[in-house]
């Protein structure tokens, strides 16, 4: 294979997951007149980072057409590979050590990146579209002097920069962050139906939540597929939502979560969620992943109201 044909493959891999959502559509028809901050959230992560890439491509792509990007031009590939001068991604989750010790090209989100994205952001960008800064890990970020600095920066919003903030459920951010962003929801991972298996172990977990029993027997005798302990995160997600949204909370997860948390509790066990899908990435173990996801759910709901 060719570099070309590489650097190819790799784009067509890092904007795929970006292909199969019909947001696309509803991005297109934002780019003649992009809000200044685009905030994606729910999907996977993956999905998010290849929608804010396409975003991306979308303003920088030299070829492209009214279906969007070519996706195969200098400029695509550029920002497929984190490469491109107008493309800017830090996340709030990489730590200044590992950054500094092998900087990619995503960066960590500290003061002094920060101050540099400002300066960045006052002069005109590289090329003839769009400088795109894409953020995400902002939920482990929030209330520390980086964060207020990053408000202050989408506070005089620069000409010719658009932002994009990632994160799994707009709850994890500082409210003023969403208050200035367009907030468009990808959609839950294909879970398929609710699988009988999937509905067993989401009672199990409800159950445990409010008696304190019954969880520990069942992950260390059944085990558990990575895939299940996917779609109970997913579950609790979806009973978080349901719950934040005021609709009706008569089922298992979501009338625990209804009963025993308070908005500070809401606001955590969202951030405990999206932490938890996160890992679940890179866990090699899904029955201690599960176990950790009920113990800290456990705890949360017993502080919660205190
Ligand atoms: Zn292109």
């Amino acid at each position: 294979m060719t570099k070309q044909e590489i650097q190819q493959e790799q784009a067509l891999r890092a904007f795929s997951p970006a292909l199969e959502l019909p947001l696309r559509h509803v991005l297109l028809r934002l780019a003649d007149a992009p809000p200044q901050v685009l905030l994606l959230e729910g999907g996977a992560e993956s999905a998010r980072t290849a929608l804010a890439r396409w975003w991306a491509a979308l303003f920088n792509c030299s070829a492209r057409s009214a279906q969007g990007p070519c996706l195969h031009c200098p400029d695509c590939l550029q920002i497929a590979a984190g490469e491109h001068l107008d493309l800017i991604a830090v996340d709030g989750r990489i730590s200044n050590k590992e950054d500094e010790e092998n900087p990619g090209p995503v960066r960590a989100l500290t003061m002094e990146r920060i101050q540099i994205l400002r300066r960045q952001l006052g002069e005109a960008p590289h090329g003839a579209g769009r400088r795109v800064v894409i953020m995400a890990g902002l939920e482990a970020q929030i209330r520390t002097a980086a964060a207020n600095a990053l408000l202050k920066t989408l506070e005089e919003p620069p000409e010719h920069s658009v932002f994009v903030l990632l994160a799994p459920q707009r709850e994890q951010l500082l409210p003023t962050l969403v208050s200035r962003s367009w907030v468009l929801t990808l959609p839950w991972p294909a879970t398929a139906e609710v699988t009988s298996t999937t509905q067993e172990w989401e009672d199990a977990l409800a159950h445990f939540l409010e008696e304190g029993a019954g969880w520990f027997e069942r992950t260390a005798v059944r085990g558990l597929e990575l895939a299940c302990v996917q779609d109970l995160v997913l579950a609790c997600q979806k009973a978080l939502a349901a719950v934040l949204a005021g609709h009706a909370t008569d089922r298992g997860l979501a009338r625990c979560f209804a009963a025993r948390l308070d908005a500070h509790g809401l606001y955590a066990a969202g951030a405990l969620l999206g932490r938890m899908q996160d890992a679940l990435q890179y866990t090699v173990n899904p029955a201690l992943a599960a176990d950790a996801l009920a113990t800290e759910l456990y705890a949360l709901l017993r502080t919660s109201r205190n």
